[in-house]
C-alpha cells in the first residue's frame, strides 16, 4: 500500500496517533489570523527560494504564520511533508508540486479537514480537492521562448537558408512543461512546415524531448548525443531550452565542441526563470534569453487568495477556462511573463528591484 493511501484512511486524529505526534504541535501562534503550510518542490533552484522567502514575508506581514517546506525534488517527501502540515493543523496549503498527479490522497485528507488548497505556479493534476491556482501564464511562457528563439535566429544567422534547431521540454509530470511547449509550438511549426526550421535529429514531442525533473545534467548528456548523432558534420543554430538550469547544461554542451569560440559561434539558446547565472551568461554573449517571472508578485497573488479564503471574499481570478486537472478547471490567476535579452536585462530585473547589480555582474 502506498504511504498516501495509508493516510487517506485515517482522520487527522488517529493520524496523529501513527505518527506518535501529539496534537498540540500546532505552534501558538497559529491562533493569530492563521496557518498557511507552504510546500516548495526544490532548493536546487534559485527560483523557489525566492518564492518560499517572498510568502513567508507576505504572509508573516498580512498576520499569519508559516511552514515552509523544501523536498528536494523527492515526491515521497513531499508528501510527507504535506501531511505533516495537515497535522499541525494549517488552515491553508499552498503547494508547488514535485509530480502534479501524486498528491490526490493528502488532498482528500485535507479536504476531510476543512483545509483549504493552493496550487501555487505547478497545477495539481486529478483531484477535485484543489480550490484555486495562481500561477504565470504558461502557454505564453512558451510563446514568448520560441519568439525570443526566432529573433536571435535573425540577428546571428539572418543569412541562412535554413536554421537547425532541436528542442527541448521541461519535466513530463510538470503540466506547466506542456504549456511551454505548446506555446513555442505554436511559433516554431509554421517555419518547421515550411522548411525553415529544420530538426535535424526529428525529435518533437514532450515524450521525447522531455527532461525529467527539470534536471540539467539531463539535458546536457541529451544535448552531448545529439550534437555527437546529427552535427558532426552541420552546424546547430539554436535550442529551443524551457528553464535556465537547462540551459546552462545546454551550453556547457555546446562549449564542449567549440560553439562559442573561433568561427563558431554559439547557438541562440532561450531559458526561463532570470535566474543570476543565466543573467550572467547573457551578459557574457552565450545564453541569448530567458523569461523573468516576478515571484514577489506570485506571492502576493497567492496571499491575496488566502485572505480572501480565510476571511470569506472571493479571490481574485483571471481564469476560469484553461486549467482543466483531469477533474475540475482550477479558478486561476494567471501573471503575465516577460521577455528578457541583452537588449532590456537591466530593466526588467535590476530596475524591478529583483536583483541588485553586485548579485549579476
Ligand atoms: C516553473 C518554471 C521553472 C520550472 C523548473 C516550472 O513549473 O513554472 O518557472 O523553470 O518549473 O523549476
Amino acid at each position: 500500500m502506498r504511504f498516501g493511501n495509508f493516510f487517506k484512511m485515517l482522520s487527522v486524529g488517529a493520524l496523529a496517533v501513527a505518527a506518535g505526534l501529539s496534537m498540540s504541535v500546532a505552534p501558538s501562534s497559529a491562533a493569530d489570523k492563521g496557518f498557511v503550510g507552504i510546500a516548495m518542490p526544490t532548493q536546487s533552484s534559485a527560483r523557489w527560494i525566492t518564492d518560499g522567502q517572498s510568502m513567508v514575508k507576505q504572509f508573516e506581514e498580512a498576520g499569519y504564520t508559516t511552514d515552509l517546506q523544501y523536498a528536494e525534488d523527492d515526491i515521497a517527501n513531499q508528501l510527507r511533508q504535506i501531511e505533516t502540515m495537515i497535522l499541525k493543523g494549517v488552515n491553508v496549503l499552498v503547494i508547488a508540486s514535485i509530480d502534479g498527479t501524486t498528491l490526490s490522497s493528502a488532498l482528500e485528507l485535507a479536504a476531510d479537514n476543512d483545509i483549504k488548497v493552493i496550487a501555487y505556479d505547478r497545477l495539481i493534476r486529478d483531484s477535485g480537492n484543489v480550490n484555486y491556482y495562481a500561477t504565470f501564464d504558461n502557454f505564453q511562457v512558451g510563446v514568448l521562448q520560441a519568439t525570443n528563439l526566432v529573433n536571435g535566429l535573425k540577428e546571428r544567422y539572418g543569412d541562412a537558408d535554413t536554421w537547425n534547431v532541436e528542442l527541448f521540454g521541461g519535466s513530463p509530470d510538470d503540466n506547466n512543461a506542456y504549456f511551454f511547449y505548446n506555446g513555442a509550438m505554436s511559433v516554431l511549426q509554421p517555419l518547421i512546415d515550411e522548411g525553415k526550421i529544420v530538426v535535424q535529429s526529428g525529435q518533437f514531442g514532450m515524450d521525447k524531448v522531455g527532461t525529467l525533473r527539470w534536471d540539467g545534467a539531463v539535458a546536457q548528456a541529451r544535448m552531448d548525443n545529439l550534437l555527437s548523432a546529427f552535427y558532426t558534420d552541420k552546424t546547430i543554430h539554436g535550442v529551443l531550452a524551457p528553464y535556465d538550469g537547462l540551459s546552462i547544461g545546454i551550453l556547457s554542451s555546446l562549449k564542449g565542441v567549440g560553439y562559442g569560440s573561433g568561427d563558431m559561434p554559439m547557438p541562440i539558446v532561450t531559458g526561463q526563470d532570470a535566474e543570476v547565472q543565466s543573467i550572467k551568461s547573457i551578459l557574457a554573449g552565450e545564453q541569448y534569453s530567458t523569461i523573468f517571472k516576478d515571484t514577489r508578485e506570485l506571492a502576493r497573488v497567492t496571499v491575496g487568495m488566502v485572505n480572501a479564503l480565510l476571511e470569506g471574499g472571493e479571490p481574485e481570478i483571471n481564469d476560469t477556462t484553461t486549467y482543466d486537472n483531469g477533474v475540475k478547471v482550477v479558478p486561476s490567476y494567471l501573471l503575465k511573463p516577460l521577455p528578457v535579452t541583452k537588449a532590456n536585462w537591466e530593466e526588467r530585473v535590476i530596475d524591478s528591484g529583483y536583483y541588485t547589480m553586485d548579485q549579476v555582474k
